[in-house]
């Protein structure tokens, strides 16, 4: 299959078919969810490319929605554009991105050696597209093909708006290429790669970024306020953060928030090295870190009698589909539980879980199992999400992932 990037379809940003939808299906798009399924749709009048700009119909041939078509998706279109007078053009996609980049001023987050998430998809009515700006460079993610067929212009107005030394392109998710017959290599975009890791502020802190290899677009952003939180409990306390990717709370904790000592560890020898690169780039001489499996580490320590002040846990996603969940739901259930027998009275629990099939109350309910479990009372303090660069849409509450709950265990 050619990289998708290559062909953005002809035309002027107007419709060059309508897809109707079943009798009854047309609610959630008056209510501006974006995503239509192609179980929702009747047929396709017309012979739409993939990625072509499509109207969307009532059965009875009502104007819904404008967005984009994708045969290859079981998303068969998404919405971007909810009035017949709005065309999908250069010019659209430019404007879109423009009021993107303007909340994340509005939000503080444009300190030109900060780094911030400039499109959080939905979030930004820009669905299947995310960028995220670290100091002069931007790493952009396409999770949708039709955005990969307009990359030109998206990076077109970003050079614009933003004027990046380089803009790298970075590998969706796993799953996403079947998901959406979606092929793209790594690759910059514009401008150069940087020659090597990129230093990033945050909130004083200094964070090493490494732009082509690191996790996600080189480090996890929808944390930055999470870690902060973090941090004004940490005062005095012994830290262990497990899964700690590049060290954020630890460096975080032990800076900022003055902790005692902290325990890093991840089981990629590769994140621990990071983690390592900036607890030293910080200054923070009382952070250990460790490469190691977290589910036996936690065993390990437990089984050691070790107590800690304070425990995070920030794990990769567990459910990565519904099926998954119940597993998912006792792994979360299992690391929570050791994490309260290894905190020693009135410690304080960061517990996070960026399963987006695992709801608030899902996660909640977990945590009262583990008090039932553990017999130890769990005072919730903070029940946080993704700081406010990650925008979520009030009509595609899907974008809503991350949940981050700090609680003290008297
Ligand atoms: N807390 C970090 C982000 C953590 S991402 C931050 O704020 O930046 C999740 C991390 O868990 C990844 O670095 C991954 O390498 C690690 N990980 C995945 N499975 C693990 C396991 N079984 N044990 C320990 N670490 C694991």
């Amino acid at each position: 299959m050619p990289d998708a990037a290559a062909e953005e379809p002809a035309g002027d940003g107007l419709p060059t078919a309508t897809v109707i939808l079943k009798p009854k299906r047309a609610r959630p798009f008056f209510g501006r969810h974006p995503w239509v399924l192609d179980a929702a749709v009747l047929r396709v009048e017309g012979d739409p490319t993939d990625g072509a700009v499509v109207d969307l119909a009532t059965h009875d041939g009502q104007f819904v929605a404008r967005g984009l078509f994708n045969s290859a998706s079981r998303l068969r279109v998404r919405l971007y554009a909810f009035d017949p007078a709005t065309k999908l053009d250069a010019g659209f996609w430019r404007s879109r991105l423009e009021a993107a980049v303007r909340l994340r001023r509005t939000l503080g987050l444009d300190a030109p050696e900060g780094a911030a998430r400039l499109v959080n998809s939905e979030g930004d009515d820009l669905s299947g597209l995310i960028v995220d700006r670290y100091g002069a460079y931007l790493a952009v993610q396409v999770t949708a093909l039709a955005m990969a067929c307009r990359l030109e212009t998206i990076c077109d107005a970003l050079c614009d708006l933003v004027g990046p030394q380089g803009i790298l392109l970075r590998g969706a998710e796993r799953g996403l290429a079947t998901l959406e017959g979606l092929h793209l290599a790594d690759r910059v975009v514009r401008g150069a790669a940087p020659p090597g890791p990129i230093f990033v502020a945050e909130r004083g802190l200094r964070f090493g970024v490494d732009l082509t290899e690191g996790q996600k677009t080189g480090s996890y952003l929808d944390q930055r306020d999470n870690r902060h939180a973090a941090a004004a409990y940490a005062r005095g306390r012994r830290v262990l953060d497990m899964f700690c990717y590049a060290g954020g709370f630890s460096v975080a904790c032990a800076v900022a928030g003055r902790a005692a000592s902290v325990l890093a560890v991840d089981s990629s020898a590769k994140a621990a090295a990071l983690a390592r690169a900036n607890a030293d780039l910080n200054g923070a001489a009382n952070i250990a870190v460790e490469t190691a499996d977290a589910f036996e580490k936690l065993d390990a320590l437990k089984a050691a009698g070790e107590r800690f002040g304070m425990v995070v846990l920030d794990p990769p996603k567990f459910a990565r589909s519904r099926a998954s969940l119940d597993d998912a739901l006792r792994a979360y259930h299992r690391i929570n539980r050791v994490a309260a027998d290894l905190l020693e009275p009135g410690g304080i629990l960061v517990t996070c879980s960026c399963s987006g099939s695992v709801s608030r109350d899902d996660f909640l309910e977990i945590l009262a199992g583990v008090a039932q479990r553990a017999r130890r009372p769990i005072q919730l303090l903070e029940c946080r999400g993704a700081a406010p660069d990650h925008p979520v849409s009030a009509s595609c509450l899907e974008g809503e992932y991350l949940k981050c709950v700090i609680a003290r265990v008297p």
